[in-house]
C-alpha cells in the first residue's frame, strides 16, 4: 500500500501533481510558447528561472496534459508557424516512445548493462569515487556541479544542461554513459525510459551513428548567460562517439506490438498507471468495473534508491487521477508481479484495463507478471491513444525523417 501521499509534502517550487495545477501551468505558460519560446529555449537561465521553456514535462510524462492536447492549444494560441519550433521539440518525445517500441532490444540492453555497470562500480573503488563526486556535484567543473546539485533538489535540467551535463559526464569525466542515465532517471520529475534513455545514447553518438553531442566551453558560457564560463581545456575535444561500444550497430526493427482494447463484456479490473494520468479519457462507462487501483511502479527505475520527490509526485499524481474516477481505488506497489493476478481474481475480474503501457520498467514488470495473470485466467488489455497510432509508426529512423512529416500527423490527428 502507498502513503497517504499528497501535493501539500512537496516543496511550494515543486510543480503540484495534479490534473488541474498541469492545466493552470499550460494556461499561464501558453502565450510564451509561440515566437518567445522559438527564440529564448536555448538559455538556461539556471535553478528558478526557467521561465524561457515550458517546464510541463513532468506533466506530459505522465499524460496528465497530453500532446494533441498540449498541440490544439498552441496552435489556437500562435498557429502553426509561429508554434512550429515548440511542436518540433514536443514531437521529439512521441518519436522516442516510438523508436523504443520499435527496438525494445535497446531498453533491455540498457537494462542489463547498467546492472553490469553497478558490478562493475562495486568492484572498482576508483571508479565508484568519480561517480559519487559527480552525482554530488564535487568534480572540478562549476557548472557540472551546479547541474547536479539542481538535478537533486528540484528534479529538473534545461534540455541544453542535459546535453552539457551528459557530453562532459560521457567525454571529458570518461564515466559509463549508463550510469549518468540512471543518475537522471532517479532524480529527474520527468524522467522517461525512452526520451532519457535515447537522448543519453544520442550524445554518446550511439542513437545516430557519427553523430555525438560535444558540449563546449563557448556554448555554455553563451547560453548559460555567462552563469559558467568553464575554460575550453577542461572540456574533451571530442572527436568520435562510443560506436565502438556497440559494434554491431542497432538491433532490428520490430512491428509494433499491437494492443487489444478492453472488452465491455467482461468483469474488469482498472489498472491505473503514471504512464497515462488520463484513463478517463477512454470508454470506462461502457466496461462492466468491479476494481480500481492505482499502481505505484517509481522504485522501478533503477536498482538504485529513486529520489523521493520523484516517488511523492507519482503518489500524489496517481492519487488525483484515482479521485477524478472513483472513491475508492486500492493503492498496489510494483512489488510481487504475482501480486497483480491476485488482485484481480479476488476483485471477481477476468481482465484488467489500462492504457498502453510502453516499453520501460514497467512493461519488464507487467510482463513478468504475465504468467501469474495467465493462470489465474486474466488477460491485459490496453487502450493505445491515436496519437500514438499516428506517430509511432514513423520512428523508425532519425527524428528529421518524422519532424518532416509533421504536417501530415497534424493531419492524421485532425489537429491542423
Ligand atoms: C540527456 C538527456 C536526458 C533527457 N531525459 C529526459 C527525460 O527523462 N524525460 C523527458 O521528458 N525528457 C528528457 N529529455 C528531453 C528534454 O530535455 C526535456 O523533455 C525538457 O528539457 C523538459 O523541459 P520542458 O518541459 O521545459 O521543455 P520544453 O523546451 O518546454 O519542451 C516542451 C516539451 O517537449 C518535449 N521535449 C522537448 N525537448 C525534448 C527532447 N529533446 N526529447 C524529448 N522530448 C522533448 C518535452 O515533453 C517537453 O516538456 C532529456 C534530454 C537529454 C539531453
Amino acid at each position: 500500500m502507498t502513503d497517504e501521499t499528497t501535493a501539500e509534502t512537496l516543496a511550494p517550487d515543486w510543480p503540484t501533481p495534479t490534473r488541474d495545477a498541469a492545466e493552470a501551468h499550460l494556461a499561464r505558460v501558453l502565450p510564451q510558447l509561440g515566437a518567445r519560446y522559438a527564440h529564448n529555449r536555448n538559455v538556461d537561465k539556471g535553478t528558478g528561472r526557467h521561465d524561457a521553456v515550458s517546464r510541463l514535462s513532468p506533466y506530459l510524462r505522465r499524460r496528465m496534459i497530453t500532446e494533441p492536447g498540449l498541440i490544439a492549444a498552441v496552435l489556437r494560441a500562435h498557429g502553426p508557424e509561429t508554434g512550429e519550433r515548440f511542436l518540433q521539440e514536443v514531437l521529439w518525445r512521441s518519436y522516442f516512445k516510438g523508436w523504443l517500441e520499435r527496438r525494445p532490444q535497446v531498453w533491455q540492453s540498457y537494462r542489463d548493462g547498467l546492472r553490469a555497470d553497478l558490478a562493475q562500480l562495486d568492484r572498482d573503488s576508483d571508479l565508484r569515487r568519480a561517480v559519487e563526486r559527480a552525482e554530488a556535484g564535487q568534480t572540478d567543473l562549476d557548472c557540472m556541479n551546479a547541474w547536479a546539485q539542481e538535478l537533486t533538489d528540484t528534479g529538473y535540467l534545461h534540455n541544453h544542461a542535459r546535453m552539457w551535463f551528459a557530453s562532459i559526464w560521457i567525454f571529458t569525466l570518461r564515466l559509463p554513459w549508463r550510469l549518468g542515465a540512471d543518475f537522471f532517471y532517479r532524480h529527474l520529475l520527468d524522467g522517461d525510459p525512452a526520451s532519457n534513455m535515447l537522448s543519453w545514447r544520442w550524445v554518446a553518438g550511439l542513437h545516430t551513428r557519427g553523430k555525438f553531442y560535444a558540449a563546449e566551453a563557448w556554448n555554455i558560457a553563451k547560453f548559460t548567460d555567462h552563469r559558467f564560463s568553464p575554460d575550453a581545456a577542461d572540456l574533451a575535444g571530442v572527436t568520435e562517439g562510443l560506436e565502438n561500444q556497440e559494434p554491431d550497430g542497432l538491433p532490428e526493427l520490430q512491428p509494433l506490438r499491437t494492443p487489444v482494447a478492453p472488452d465491455a463484456g467482461v468483469p474488469t479490473a482498472l489498472l491505473i498507471t503514471e504512464e497515462d494520468c488520463r484513463p478517463d479519457d477512454f470508454a470506462l462507462g461502457d466496461l462492466d468495473i468491479r476494481a480500481r487501483a492505482t499502481l505505484a511502479a517509481s522504485a522501478l527505475r533503477s536498482p538504485r534508491p529513486v529520489g523521493g520527490k520523484v516517488v511523492e509526485f507519482e503518489a500524489a499524481a496517481l492519487a488525483d487521477t484515482a479521485q477524478r474516477i472513483t472513491r475508492k481505488a486500492e493503492n498496489l506497489q510494483a512489488n510481487d508481479p504475482a501480486e497483480l493476478a491476485r488482485w484481480a481474481t479476488r476483485a471477481g475480474a477476468r481482465q484488467i484495463a489500462t492504457p498502453y503501457v510502453p516499453e520501460g520498467p514497467l512493461r519488464d514488470w507487467l510482463n513478468a507478471a504475465k504468467p501469474a495473470l495467465d493462470n489465474a485466467g486474466v488477460t491485459l488489455r490496453e487502450w493505445r491513444r491515436d496519437w500514438d497510432a499516428i506517430v509511432w509508426p514513423h520512428a523508425t529512423a532519425g527524428y528529421f525523417k518524422v519532424r518532416k512529416k509533421l504536417p501530415e500527423l497534424l493531419h492524421d490527428a485532425g489537429l491542423d
